[in-house]
């Protein structure tokens, strides 16, 4: 077996053929979450396998990536025969992010690949000082992913300060280069991870796309909407969900974006609605600000409100993105937290293999970019652990350039601590097989709590001024309170004041949901509808049972029921 050093081109070969189009849009299904087809999407029918991914690195060898490393997605990617090339998206960027340029020291670290070349370029510090020798980890070995069984039967991982240059050892990634600087798009050895996990799930259908890590989906949106946005003076505004997660939101309002709502149903956004929008924007109207062209969108457990876009939605969503040349922000943390709602598919779960839950996915907007219009942001923090501040953003080589000049100079990529040790998790003892044995078993555990749940809900929330739908992704559900029936409503009250009182009512109780008005993508307007949230994430079966027959006596005392 060879071995793959990581600083030569290795770009693959791109073919280019006759952009492929989308097949036909269906008419709207209705708003049933339970409607949601079943995926099959355009992605998996010349799908790569986890046997296609082995076998490329068997021919490409021990990967070597030494300290501060350059390294790209081209280097991991297959041949992408056949596709086209992206469409030029530049006209999306703002000012601020045309005027970046390329980290000097950061691309200085391109000549390391020089054989024998001695650096006294930049400021790395050298790993002798780095006061840490070694880590030890015991991590589940799949499928046996419980507490109990790690720590029964888990393996011993060690990292070493030495390992990829001790040749008893030939390790990929040591200690010596993860506690080091690196490039701000990530390690060679995680970035080649996350790149083929990528392109075995998603598959983008045209040939320049291209992944980089980033510092999780947080800071990933703030440097997005800067690439995309301009703030003061151009006044720029952004469409969203019209209930949106509060962060973005208030990632959104200091950057002088204003955020406009798109009306859901029980599928997300509706793209109906985003064109009417869209086709009749007037900015005399708009406080002077332009035809929005990014859209933020969660399609798959959309949170506040769970809400997942099926397949159809999304041709439609992208259809409409296509139309009015949005610009399309992806954020996808709840994408592998799907879970059926019928007994007999809840069963198969226990059976499932991997290639059956790689086609229960609902594909992607990214799967159904033909144009380099979506940038895909994915994080660690929901299926793995949210302290890695690590995630990755997919989109065509142009923009991840973009987005990497303001990473170089901001946060300098993801943190390398948390880098090794996802890598050593996901790759060298799972792999890819594995990562995706660990992502069945969560959507499985996850499954029992959504109904964990919805029986506390059904046992103890008052039906007839409390509705929810039980979600079909992610970690919340979404309660609805028919505020009309509300004694205060009634004497004149507003809907806002209500739900301070029936939050503080909750809190005094002992119970924390989110208040629905916090996730208002249009903070600026009158609410008419009341809602709470309520995770199923974070507590336990017994805790979160009790938590939801408070909140049911904070409704019932609120509504002199
Ligand atoms: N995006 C959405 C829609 C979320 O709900 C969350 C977390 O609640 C995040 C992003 C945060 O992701 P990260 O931890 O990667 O910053």
């Amino acid at each position: 077996m060879g071995e793959a050093l990581i600083n030569g081109s290795g770009a693959a070969s791109n073919d280019v053929s006759a952009l492929e189009t989308l097949g036909p849009v269906t008419k709207l299904t209705d708003a049933n979450p339970s409607e949601i087809p079943p995926a099959s999407g355009p992605s998996r029918e010349n799908a790569v396998t986890i046997s296609d991914i082995l076998e490329r690195r068997a021919k490409a060898g021990r990967l070597i990536a030494p300290t501060a490393s350059y390294s790209d997605s081209d280097m991991f990617k297959g041949p992408q025969v056949g596709k086209p090339k992206s469409k030029s998206m530049n006209h999306h960027l703002s000012a601020e992010s045309l005027s970046r340029h390329p980290c000097a020291l950061k691309q200085a670290a391109r000549h390391l690949k020089n054989p024998g070349i001695i650096s006294l370029g930049g400021g790395l510090p050298c790993a002798e000082y780095f006061p840490i020798e070694s880590i030890t980890l015991k991590v589940p070995t799949p499928p046996h992913f419980s507490e109990a069984a790690t720590s029964q039967s888990g393996a011993e991982v060690r990292i070493g300060k030495y390992d990829s240059t001790d040749p008893s050892i030939q390790g990929t990634y040591d200690l010596a280069v993860a506690l080091n600087y690196a490039q701000a798009g990530g390690s060679a050895q995680l970035l080649r991870f996350v790149t083929e996990h990528t392109e075995l799930v998603h598959n983008p259908p045209y040939s320049d796309w291209r992944s980089c890590l980033t510092i999780g989906s947080t800071g990933a949106l703030e440097q997005t909407l800067r690439m995309l946005c301009d703030g003061p003076g151009r006044r720029d505004s952004i469409l969203t969900e019209e209930y949106s997660f509060s962060t973005a939101l208030e990632t959104a309002g200091p950057l002088d974006l204003k955020v406009v709502g798109v009306k859901m149903d029980g599928q997300g956004l509706l793209p109906e609605a985003m064109d009417e929008l869209l086709s009749n924007w007037n900015p005399e109207e708009r406080e002077g600000r332009r035809k929005p062209h990014v859209l933020y969108t969660v399609p798959s457990g959309q949170n506040p409100t769970s809400t997942t876009q099926g397949l159809e939605r999304r041709k439609q969503v992208y259809e409409v993105a296509r139309k009015h040349d949005l610009f399309v922000i992806e954020d996808e943390p709840y994408y592998y937290l799907q879970m059926p709602l019928e007994e007999s598919k809840k069963t198969e779960l226990e059976e499932e293999t991997v290639e059956s839950f790689m086609s229960s996915l609902i594909p992607s907007l990214l799967s159904l970019d033909v144009d380099g219009r979506v940038l895909r942001m994915d994080s660690f923090s929901k299926v793995v652990v949210p302290g890695s501040r690590v995630g990755w953003v997919t989109a065509s080589e142009n923009i991840i350039e973009q987005y990497l000049r303001h990473a170089e100079v901001c946060n300098q990529g993801a943190n390398g601590i948390s880098q090794v040790i996802l890598y050593k998790l996901l790759d060298e003892q799972w792999g890819h097989e594995g990562y995706f044995k660990w992502l069945m078993n969560l959507r499985q555990e996850y499954t029992k709590r959504r109904d964990t749940m919805v029986t506390a809900a059904e046992k103890f929330l008052p039906k007839e001024v409390v509705s929810w739908t039980v979600p079909v992704a992610g970690m919340f559900y979404w309660l609805k309170i028919d505020h009309s029936q509300h004694p205060g409503i009634q004497a004149g009250k507003g809907i806002l004041e209500v739900e301070e009182e029936i939050f503080n009512s909750c809190i005094a109780r002992g119970v924390l949901v989110a208040r629905g008005s916090w996730f208002r993508a249009e903070q600026d307007t009158e609410p008419n509808e009341l809602f709470f949230r309520a995770t199923f994430a974070a507590a336990t079966a017994e805790n979160m049972t009790e938590a939801i027959r408070r909140f049911g006596e904070a409704i019932r005392e609120s509504f002199k029921l």
